[in-house]
C-alpha cells in the first residue's frame, strides 16, 4: 500500500482487517499520515470494524489511583514521577475500606472494570498481599472485572494476584522500543515485556497500551501498533499526551484532534476485535471530538483519571447516549466475536505505571 491512501481504499483496509490480516508497518504509517480531508472515509471504515466486533457498545473502566506520587522511576510523562514537581495529591497505599469504596463508585458509574492503579517501579510482596485481598473481597461483593496497575511484577506476584481473582493486568509499552530510552532511564522496555509475560503466563488477560503526542515520529507509533500484534493483548487503552506542569514533556504539544482520531482507527484497524480504550488526554485533545473517537474505540475510562480531572461521568453518559450506544457492564465471548450484554443506557492526562 503506498504510503498515501486514497479514501476508497480505506474500505480495502477494513475488508482485510476483517479477515483478519495483520495491518502492514506501511499501512499503519499511511493512516497515520492521511490527509484531513479523507478522515471520515477512514472512520466510517474503521466503524465498521468496530461495529462488527462490538456493535453500538461501549465499555466504561474506573480508575483507582491506589498509591498516588512518591515514584523513584522517571518516566517523562508521569506528573508522580521522581522528576515531576506537579503539584499533585501523594499518598501511600489507600486501606481496604477505601478501595471497596471506590469499586462501590465503580459499580454505580455502570463501568465493567475496577482499575487498581498505584505508582512505583513495583510493588512488594506485601503489598502484592494487600491488593490480593481486598480483590477477593471486591469479588465477593460486588462481581467487578478487575485490572491492576501495579508496575513491574515477579513471577510469583502475578501467580498471587491471578489467585486472588485478579483478570487483568495493565502494563503499558507508551512508546517504541526505539524512542523508550528518551521518555525513561530508570526501566526498560525489555523491563515492560517481561512484566506482561509474567502475567501472561499467570493466567491473566493483558491490558497494554501507548501515549501519542510524546515528541516520538508515525514510525514509533507504528512499531509499536505492530508489537502489540504480537502480543496477545485483550485490551488497548489509548493515551495522548496531557503536557501536566512540572513533568519533563510539559512543553510538548503536538496533538490535534484529527491526528487523534486517525491514531485510534489504527488502533482498530490493527486489532480488530480487541478492546480499543480512549484513555488519558481525551478531553483535552480530542476536545468537541471526543463523541466521533467512539467510532473507532469502544471504551473509555468514566470519571477521573490518576491525577487529573476527566469530563463527568454524567457527560460521559449523554455523549454516549447521542451516539445512540449503549453502555455494556459484562461480555461473553461468542464464536463470532464479542457479545455484551446487560447494556443499559442513562444519563484518566496521562499516567499510566
Ligand atoms: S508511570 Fe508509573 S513507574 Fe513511571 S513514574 Fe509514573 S508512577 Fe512511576
Amino acid at each position: 500500500m503506498p504510503a498515501s491512501v486514497c479514501p476508497a481504499s480505506w474500505d480495502e483496509v477494513a475488508d482485510a482487517a476483517l479477515a483478519g490480516l495483520p495491518l502492514s508497518r506501511e499501512t499503519c504509517l499511511s493512516i497515520l499520515r492521511s490527509p484531513d480531508d479523507a478522515l471520515l472515509e477512514l472512520l466510517a471504515a474503521t466503524f465498521r470494524v468496530r461495529r462488527t466486533y462490538f456493535g453500538r457498545q461501549v465499555q466504561l473502566y474506573y480508575l483507582q489511583n491506589a498509591k498516588s506520587g512518591l515514584c523513584p522511576e522517571d518516566c517523562g510523562y508521569c506528573s508522580q514521577s521522581k522528576l515531576s514537581t506537579a503539584p499533585i495529591q501523594k499518598y501511600n497505599w489507600m486501606n481496604a475500606e477505601k478501595l471497596l469504596e471506590g469499586a462501590r463508585r465503580a459499580k454505580a458509574s455502570q463501568a465493567r472494570t475496577y482499575c487498581i492503579v498505584a505508582s512505583g517501579r513495583g510493588p512488594s510482596d506485601r503489598e502484592v498481599e494487600h491488593v490480593a485481598g481486598v480483590v477477593e473481597r471486591i469479588k465477593d461483593e460486588l462481581g467487578l472485572h478487575i485490572c491492576c496497575c501495579l508496575g513491574l511484577l515477579e513471577p510469583q506476584q502475578a501467580q498471587r494476584l491471578a489467585d486472588a481473582g485478579v483478570d487483568r493486568i495493565n502494563h503499558n509499552l507508551n512508546t517504541s522500543r526505539r524512542y523508550y530510552d528518551d521518555i525513561c532511564s530508570t526501566h526498560t522496555y525489555q523491563d515492560r515485556l517481561d512484566t506482561l509475560r509474567v502475567a501472561s503466563e499467570a493466567g491473566m488477560e493483558l491490558c497494554c497500551g501507548l501515549i501519542a503526542g510524546m515528541g516520538e515520529t508515525d514510525e514509533d507509533v507504528a512499531d509499536v501498533v505492530m508489537e502489540l500484534q504480537h502480543l496477545n493483548v485483550e485490551s488497548i487503552p489509548v493515551n495522548f499526551l496531557h503536557a501536566i506542569d512540572g513533568t519533563p514533556l510539559e512543553t510538548v504539544h503536538v496533538l490535534n484532534p484529527r491526528y487523534c482520531l486517525k491514531v485510534l482507527c489504527l488502533l482498530r484497524l490493527a486489532h480488530p476485535s480487541k478492546e480499543i480504550r480512549i484513555a488519558g488526554g481525551r478531553e483535552v485533545h480530542l476536545r468537541s471530538m471526543q463523541a466521533m473517537g467512539l467510532y473507532a474505540a469502544n471504551s473509555l475510562f468514566v470519571s477521573d483519571y490518576l491525577t487529573t480531572k476527566g469530563q463527568t461521568a454524567s457527560e460521559d453518559f449523554r455523549m454516549i447516549e447521542d451516539l445512540g450506544f449503549e453502555i455494556v457492564t459484562t461480555v461473553q465471548e461468542s464464536t463470532a466475536g464479542v457479545v455484551m450484554t446487560n447494556t443499559s443506557c442513562s444519563h484518566p492526562e496521562t499516567e499510566a505505571t
